[in-house]
């Protein structure tokens, strides 16, 4: 393996050569023996200059397709012709990917503890040194995420759809569905608004495998963000009009069993359409569950195993009735 570049504090770009690919390793937070979680960063640098975008996978170590869309993204780009720079963060949750589960180590959530803290917890402290050190220098951001286990996603989009700028990334992405979503819950996206930064969270397909067809269409969608941004000289090309979503929430059993899912992913629903069936262990009819108004199926449960308040579907409801993000 070559030797790579080490970044042990505030990234900065002038320091990786121009028109060339540099692997690099962050080290920045350390593990209980004293080692410094490897933190693996892409740099493409182009020979002209731009904006730095940057893209980000497996936030949540077990979705795994953004890693094989930034490695088809960077093997796919000729850093003599780029103008600015793509700085890509392939596994983000370096501890999560290495058990196979969504949290960090110590059982944190990095997508909900943003914009983490300097002196708080190991994962706070994990969470503040990417964002402040590495994420911070970015112009746009693209957050790969997928599903949860015993679920699956559509191709789809979570932003500040109100915010003009951000629309226009997200329309580029060759999504299924564009879901307007503040994320003010800890989301580094929501982090990254604050630093001035415009980001998407993609959602990907379904965790801790690769889906060739959902890679390809994300690699598209984020060429055709580089070719709006002019980093790169590309016909822009989007597969179909996405459905535009104001809002959308889960919604969940009140009786244990097993649950029988009555409708597809990407679906639009009727308002009292039936969703799905729960039956007990000897087959016998427990509860139908109907759609409580009008929209389409972004995810849905894949896992039979239900126990009461398990999650049923993602329902996001059409439309463009929204408002701007408070910053
Ligand atoms: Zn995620």
């Amino acid at each position: 393996m070559s030797k790579l570049f080490k970044i042990s504090s505030i990234f900065d770009l002038d320091a990786f050569p121009k028109g060339a690919v540099t692997n690099a390793e962050a080290s920045l937070v350390q593990d209980s023996f004293g080692r410094p979680y490897a933190i693996p960063v892409i740099v493409v640098r182009g020979s002209k200059p731009g904006p730095v975008l940057g893209v980000t996978a497996a936030v949540h170590g077990n979705e795994l397709n953004g890693i094989k869309v930034i490695h088809k993204l960077v093997q796919g780009i000729d850093p003599e012709q780029l103008s600015g720079a793509i700085v890509a963060v392939p596994v983000f949750n370096v501890p999560g990917f290495i058990r196979h589960q969504r949290e960090f180590s110590d059982g944190n959530d990095l997508n909900r503890i943003m914009p983490g803290k300097e002196t708080g917890t190991e994962a706070q402290q994990y969470a503040h040194a990417i964002l402040n050190k590495i994420v911070a220098q970015f112009t746009y951001l693209i957050d790969l995420h997928t599903a949860s286990f015993g679920r699956i996603n559509s191709l789809y989009i979570r932003a500040d759809l109100a915010d003009p700028k951000t629309r226009k990334l997200a329309e580029l992405q060759n999504a299924e569905i564009l879901l307007h979503n503040c994320g003010t819950d800890g989301t580094l996206r929501s982090a990254a608004a604050r630093f001035g930064i415009p980001a998407l969270t993609v959602e990907v397909g379904n965790p801790q495998l690769f889906q060739e067809s959902m890679i390809q269409r994300s690699v598209t969608g984020i060429l055709n963000v580089m070719a709006h941004l002019e980093m790169i000289e590309r016909e822009i090309s989007v597969e179909s009009e996405p459905n535009i979503c104001s809002k959308s929430y889960w919604i969940y059993t009140n009786a244990g069993g097993i649950l029988e899912m009555s409708v597809a992913l990407r679906a639009i629903v009727e308002e009292g359409q039936e969703i799905a069936r729960v039956t007990d262990c000897y087959g016998t009819l427990v509860k139908t569950y109907h759609a409580p108004e009008k929209g389409i199926v972004i995810g849905r449960s894949t896992n039979p195993v239900n126990a009461s308040g398990a999650r049923i579907l993602h329902l996001g409801v059409l439309g463009e009735n929204f408002s701007s993000c408070p910053i």
